[in-house]
């Protein structure tokens, strides 16, 4: 299996999309949200779920951990985890901003019975690259157990306006992965 994990969402535009495309191609991904963004679009949440789509968390807000102290920390996942409750969702895995950690981040996982996830490739879909550079910096490394870490939100510092790219890789990545004989699942 191949995870496809997506940071940064949801996004009005972009998730629908990229749920309609998951679904077309048969594929299950990971979401790491950023809490209020969830809380505007909790539609898009449900969505998720009702498709076998793993949601985790990312932040509430996205900050690197390593510039705050515990008491931020957390302050930053009880409120994140308590917006996305009522959503229906309750993660059990903890992407942090930037896959930053401090010396306390997995404290605060174990607190908050968290996983931390990190991943194993990473498409920098951000920078506004192209589907097809990403997939070719990217395609030896699409292999079982591969973590793959997209967006599907345009997070701070993003060098783009849109995902359109991403969902342009992941249909290249499917592709593969189908020729491979290897699944696209979400992480649990
Ligand atoms: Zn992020």
């Amino acid at each position: 299996m191949i995870a496809l994990t997506f940071d940064d969402g949801p996004d009005p535009v972009w998730t629908p999309r990229l749920l309609d495309l998951l679904a077309d191609s048969g594929a299950h991904a990971t979401f790491f949200v950023i809490a209020p963004r969830a809380s505007r679009h909790p539609d898009l949440i449900e969505r998720m779920t009702e498709a076998g789509h793993t949601i985790g968390l990312h932040c509430d807000e996205h900050t690197r951990h390593p510039s705050r102290d515990i008491a931020w920390g957390r302050s930053d996942t009880s409120r994140a985890l308590a917006r996305l409750h009522p959503l229906g969702a309750t993660p059990g895995l903890w992407r942090t901003p930037w896959g930053d950690l401090a010396w306390w981040s997995g404290q605060v996982a174990r607190e908050q019975h968290l996983r931390l996830v990190h991943w194993t490739v990473d498409t920098h879909d951000w920078r506004g690259l192209s589907a097809r550079h990403m997939f070719e910096i990217t395609r030896d490394r699409l292999e079982s157990g591969s973590i793959v870490l997209a967006h599907d939100g345009i997070g701070p510092g993003a060098r783009r306006t849109n995902a359109a790219q991403t969902l342009g890789f992941v249909e290249l990545a499917a592709a593969q992965a189908s020729a491979d004989g290897l699944e696209l699942g979400a992480l649990t």
